[in-house]
C-alpha cells in the first residue's frame, strides 16, 4: 500500500488541483456532471469524486488509506469537510452514472484540442486499444465477473475477474514538453464474450462521439481478425496490429498488392 503524500506531495496535488480548476473549471464542469443513482443522497456525488481523485493522483492504492488521511486539513480545504469512509465510497461508485464521467472527458478533450495541446504524432492522429484486468478474487464477485479456471498443484478453483478494453489516444509532443496520453473510455468485457466483439463495442460508441479524433488505431496481435479489420475499414479508419504467423491471410493479400503496386521509397526513424 502506498503511504498518504508527505509535503512535497501535497504541493504538486495543490498545483494540480488549481491548474485543473483553471484549465478545465474541474469541480464546475467535469465533476459537477457526475450524478449516481441514490434517490435521496446524503453525501454529494461531487465529495466523493473529488475525494477518489486525490486518490489516484496521490497514488494512495487502497480506500482504506484514503480513509485514513480523511480528516487532514488538505481534505478540508478541497471538499469543505472531511472523506467519507471506504464503505460510502465504494457503495456510492457502484451506483456511478458513466455518461457523465464520459461528458466529463469529452469536455477535457474539446480543451486540449482547442489550445493545440493534441498534435499529430508523425502526420496521423492515432489512438491505442489495449485489454486491461482491473482485479482478481477468489472469494468476492459481481453479476459483471468472468470467470476462469485455476490450477494450482492438484486442486482446481474458480478465479472471478474482471477485463476492459481502453482506447487511449496518443497525440505526439508539443516542443519541449511531454505528450500527453489521454484515455478516451473503456468497456467492460462481458461473460462468454472476446477481447474484439468488446472493442468493437467500444470503438462505435468513440468513434460515434469523437469521429475525428483519431485517423489510426493500435493494437496488438489478437486484433488481426476480419471483424476488426472490417469494422475499422467501413468506419474510415486506418489499422496497425502485429500479424502471426498463424494468421497468414492478410500477408498473403499484401504480398499479391506489393506484386502490382510500386514501392515508393521513405526514411524511418529507429
Ligand atoms: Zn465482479
Amino acid at each position: 500500500m502506498e503511504t498518504p503524500p508527505g509535503k512535497e506531495g501535497l504541493t504538486i496535488l495543490r498545483r494540480l488541483l488549481a491548474y485543473s480548476e483553471k484549465v478545465f473549471q474541474l469541480s464546475k464542469t467535469v465533476i459537477a456532471g457526475v450524478v449516481d443513482r441514490r434517490p435521496q443522497p446524503r453525501i454529494p456525488t461531487a465529495i466523493i469524486v473529488k475525494s477518489v481523485a486525490v486518490l489516484f493522483w496521490a497514488r494512495m492504492g487502497s480506500l482504506n488509506a484514503l480513509e485514513q488521511t480523511a480528516h487532514s486539513g488538505f481534505f478540508q480545504s478541497w471538499l469543505g469537510q472531511s472523506v467519507c469512509s471506504a464503505d460510502s465510497i465504494g457503495r456510492v461508485h457502484a451506483l456511478m452514472d458513466a455518461e457523465g464521467l464520459r461528458r466529463g472527458i469529452h469536455y477535457i478533450y474539446d480543451r486540449l484540442k482547442r489550445n493545440k495541446a493534441l498534435p499529430d504524432n508523425r502526420g496521423m492522429a492515432i489512438a491505442a486499444l489495449d485489454g486491461h484486468e482491473s482485479h482478481a478474487s477468489y472469494l468476492r464477485h459481481c453479476p459483471g465477473c468472468l470467470e476462469r479456471t485455476i490450477h494450482t498443484g492438484k486442486t482446481e478453483r474458480t478465479q472471478f475477474y474482471h477485463r476492459q478494453v481502453t482506447l487511449m489516444l496518443l497525440p505526439g509532443a508539443r516542443p519541449g514538453c511531454k505528450p500527453i496520453r489521454l484515455l478516451l473510455d473503456h468497456e467492460p468485457q462481458r461473460p462468454g464474450e472476446d477481447e474484439v466483439a468488446t472493442a468493437l463495442r467500444l470503438l462505435e460508441r468513440v468513434i460515434g462521439s469523437y469521429p475525428r479524433a483519431f485517423d489510426l488505431v493500435l493494437a496488438d496481435a489478437l486484433y488481426s481478425t476480419a471483424p476488426f479489420f472490417n469494422f475499422l475499414l467501413a468506419h474510415g479508419k486506418h489499422a496497425l496490429v502485429v500479424l502471426k504467423d498463424e494468421r497468414r491471410h492478410l500477408y498473403q493479400d499484401a504480398a499479391g498488392l506489393f506484386a502490382c503496386v510500386p514501392s515508393q521509397e521513405g526514411t524511418f526513424r529507429c
